[in-house]
């Protein structure tokens, strides 16, 4: 945050100032120091500044200051992409008008009209609303904005995308032309800039963007996973990466309401957050995930925009995102008012290019991480039991079972007791470890390589060993896999589940006149002395 300018010297009213000072704001940000001044000189502002740097708050302090409470009329209107980007920023505008007899409504879709019609009708000074709903009171004549004097799109960029460009126009139709029209947003495309000069008054731009267009207390990283392991190496990730509160991002409702179902039944406290829930449910789910109710919330790109929740430690790319804008919003929703943050990104091999369209858009460099064995992933829960013993050890609050554990001495060692306690602990800790999959490359080879001491010199082919392991084993031959036959000895390949039989099975019987030994080849062997697949 700026240390030079203050909120002081902005020229705010007292009411506006003691909000402030209530919201625990020390100092404007840079955004907010740059723009207020020009906003209150009556500047139309196009304003651009990193995710998380106060850009509600500066523009919400001049509407705390423009409108004017004893005029009954809407005389501010914020409009954002999301309903709960609309809940968010009308919250924070209640806040800044605390001490002002101003009142604001948030009008969004799904939410019940009856309600909305009321307070419309009971007098608004500011409202804050998503683009459809907006509309929807504009037509049924519940709302009029021809006093409106300031309008405002927060997440501009998005607001004039194709999406949502004919109803922001239809809505700026309302208002009169002598409003002021304010851009908010973290990325502002050029042809966005252009394009937004026809709804505006020689705007002046705002740029607060240092080298980087992601916020550098973001650590960021990726990992290459395997599609078809996509879910398991996110559930590894999580628990190396200690990752308390994490946003994940899906591509679609679909992936996010599987991955939910594959969380859940992993133990993770989580639920997913999309267009096609009920507006209840939405708004429960959020609640319970900015309440620490929930670890987790897994979202489509709804959620990728303007939210502002406190305690999220990371955000996970689960899906790439599609454009390098996304992730700059997505991962923005840690590393907020200068904290710091962690965003991951799971990409496949083909996804790789899209990264490095994300890093040229960011100018920033997103480090490589490799996905956790479960080696990895064993030892560090076991270190982790181990410092927590420790702990408990030094704490010594302990005595009232040290009884048990003499009366256990009585009849076993004291170091299987305190074993078998660990295995008890690990085991409860481990839980999830036991249903992670292994992955192709983890696992041991299905086949091995046996040593059997017949070879050229014995005029051996690879068919008599084939053979004579099917007679005496009475396995098919197909358990055989290559076979090496060197001058005095060879290798056979066969399948690791039958290996113990055939080695057993062998011992019994002769081939070319010799006594037959069969045992594991050893790794130095195995080495150096593979031939074409018999
Ligand atoms: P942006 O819209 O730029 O992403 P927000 O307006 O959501 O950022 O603000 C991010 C967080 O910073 C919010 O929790 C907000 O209350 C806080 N904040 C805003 N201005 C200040 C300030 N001047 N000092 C401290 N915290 C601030
Ligand atoms: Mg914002």
């Amino acid at each position: 945050m700026n240390t030079e300018v203050t909120f002081e010297s902005l020229n705010l009213s007292s009411g506006v100032l003691k909000a402030i000072e209530e919201m625990g704001f020390e100092s404007p940000s840079s955004i907010q120091s740059a723009a207020i001044p020009l906003i209150m000189k009556g500047e139309d502002v196009i304003a651009q500044a990193q995710t998380g740097t106060g850009k509600t708050a500066a523009f919400g302090i001049p509407v705390a200051e423009i409108v004017d409470p004893t005029n009954r009329n809407v005389q501010a209107i914020i409009i954002t992409p999301t309903r709960e980007l609309c809940i968010q920023v009308a919250g924070e505008i209640s806040k800044l008008c605390r001490h002002k007899r101003i009142r604001e409504l948030p009008i969004y879709g799904g939410q019940s009209y009856d309600m909305q019609f009321k307070a419309l009708r009971q007098g608004v000074h500011v409202v804050v609303g998503t683009p459809g709903r907006v509309i929807d009171h504009i037509k049924r004549g519940t709302l009029k904005l021809n006093d409106v004097k300031i309008a405002i799109l927060d997440e501009a960029d998005e607001m004039l995308d194709m999406g949502f460009i004919d109803d922001i126009e239809q809505i700026l139709k309302e208002t009169s032309t002598d409003r002021q029209t304010m851009l908010f947003s973290a990325t502002m495309p050029m042809a966005i800039k252009t394009l937004a000069k026809k709804y505006m008054k020689s705007p002046q731009i705002v740029a607060i963007t240092p080298q980087q267009v992601t916020v550098n207390l973001i650590e960021q990283y990726y990992y290459e996973v395997k599609e078809k392991y996509r879910f398991d190496s996110l559930c590894r990730i999580l628990e190396t990466e200690h990752a308390e509160s994490a946003m994940v991002f899906c591509r679609t409702k679909r992936n996010v309401d599987e991955l939910v179902e594959g969380m859940q039944s992993m133990g993770y406290s989580v639920e997913g957050l999309h267009g096609d829930m009920t507006q209840s449910h939405r708004t429960n789910v959020m609640n319970k995930f900015k309440s620490g109710v929930l670890d987790f919330l897994v979202a489509t790109d709804v959620a990728a925009r303007g939210l502002d929740i406190e305690s999220v430690t990371h955000v996970i790319n689960y899906n790439i995102p599609e454009d390098p804008e996304s992730y700059v919003h997505r991962i923005g929703r840690t590393g907020r008012a200068g904290r710091e943050g962690t965003a991951i990104t799971l990409i496949t091999a083909r996804e790789m290019r899209m990264l490095r369209i994300i890093e040229q858009f960011t100018r920033s460099k997103i480090k490589r991480k490799d996905v956790p064995t479960l080696k990895d992933i064993h030892e560090q829960l076991t270190t982790k039991t181990v410092e927590k013993l420790v702990n408990t050890i030094t704490e010594g609050n302990f005595s009232e079972y040290k009884p048990i554990i003499l009366n256990l001495a009585d009849e076993y060692d004291l170091v299987d007791i305190a074993a078998s306690a660990f295995k008890y602990i690990a085991d409860l800790e481990h839980g999830k470890l036991s249903v992670m999959e292994e992955h192709e490359q983890e696992k041991e080879p299905e086949t091995v390589r046996l040593f059997i001491n017949i070879g050229r010199k014995d005029k051996v082919m690879p068919a008599d060993i084939v053979r004579s392991i099917a007679d005496v084993s009475g396995l098919p031959g197909s358990i055989v896999g290559v076979i090496d036959i060197l001058d005095s000895y060879s290798f056979v390949e066969v399948q690791r589940d039958h290996a113990d039989a055939v080695m057993k099975s062998m011992k019994t019987i002769k081939i070319k006149g010799r006594k037959i030994n069969m045992e594991k080849a050893n790794r130095n062997q195995n080495q150096g002395q593979r031939r074409p697949r018999y």
